[in-house]
């Protein structure tokens, strides 16, 4: 493999909680086991979510897990022009009725430059495939879908692509709920022209209800007190065999194979 960058690319919608931590760990582990670059982006797009302070919290719990990030951090909230200009280069339409289904939408017209408050879509219509590097081929049928919606706000796959982009990404490594994500931004990728990225979906937590850890689902911010046990726990969900050093920092060293 030649060059690799990866990412860890976190909502600041709360604190991290152990299913954010097996997304970073995973993702910062195979970048320095290839080698590569790791790079953090805080994705504050959605600012009606964001919580405040949020952000901060969640680089100094990184900092603290042993994380270090090479370069800037990136943020959302500072890429709007690079979304906009993006999105004048994609085959667009505005849709303005209130119709749920694509079906009965009769909005589909070409537009270029796309202005007011509607959600415009993107014109969609062929199969995307991708080989996973963890769960192997997956493609769906790519259908027409909202790149900016009718708040103003840019979606979120319009964002990831063009910064993945802009960072210069080559290795996602993330959590499985994002796996039928994907194909549409390689599909946005094809569009706007841009380099091909590997993927790698690994499981999420979940909790004894068998649902996803989240916010929604009240998940528990990561304790700094416990910060090596987290990382161990994280180590054993992605099948990993635990680390002995004492410390967090030294742990993830170790996980990362003593780069
Ligand atoms: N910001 C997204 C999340 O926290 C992750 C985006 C990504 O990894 O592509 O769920």
């Amino acid at each position: 493999m030649g060059e690799y960058t990866g990412r860890f690319a976190p909502s600041p919608t709360g604190p991290l909680h152990l299913g954010s931590l097996v997304a970073a760990l995973a993702s910062y582990v195979d970048a320095r086991q290839h080698g590569g670059k790791w790079l953090v982006r805080i994705e504050d797009l959605d600012t009606p979510r964001c919580v405040p302070g949020a952000a901060d919290d969640i680089l100094r719990t990184l900092e603290h897990f042993g994380f270090e990030w090479d370069g800037p951090v990136m943020f959302q909230s500072e890429r709007g022009e690079a979304y906009r200009a993006a999105l004048e280069r994609l085959p667009v339409y505005a849709c303005t009725c209130s119709r749920k289904s694509l079906d009965s939408c009769q909005c589909r017209n070409l537009i270029h430059k796309p202005e007011g408050m509607h959600s415009v879509r993107v014109f969609g219509g062929r199969t995307i495939g991708f080989e996973d590097r963890h769960f192997g081929w997956f493609e769906q049928q790519v259908d027409d879908f909202v790149v900016r919606r009718a708040d103003g706000l840019f979606a979120y796959q319009l964002a990831v692509v063009v910064d993945d982009a802009e960072q210069g990404v080559t290795d996602i490594v993330r959590g499985s709920d994002l796996l039928d994500s994907t194909p549409r931004q390689i599909f946005l990728q094809q569009e706007l022209g841009m380099p091909k990225i590997r993927y790698k979906h690994v499981p999420v937590v979940r909790n004894a209800d068998g649902e996803k850890l989240s916010k929604q689902t009240l998940a528990p911010a990561l304790d700094w007190a416990l910060a090596a046990a987290l990382l161990n726990q994280a180590a054993l969900h992605l099948g990993w065999p635990p680390a002995e050093a004492a410390g967090p920092r030294e742990l993830l060293r170790e996980l990362a194979g003593g780069f």
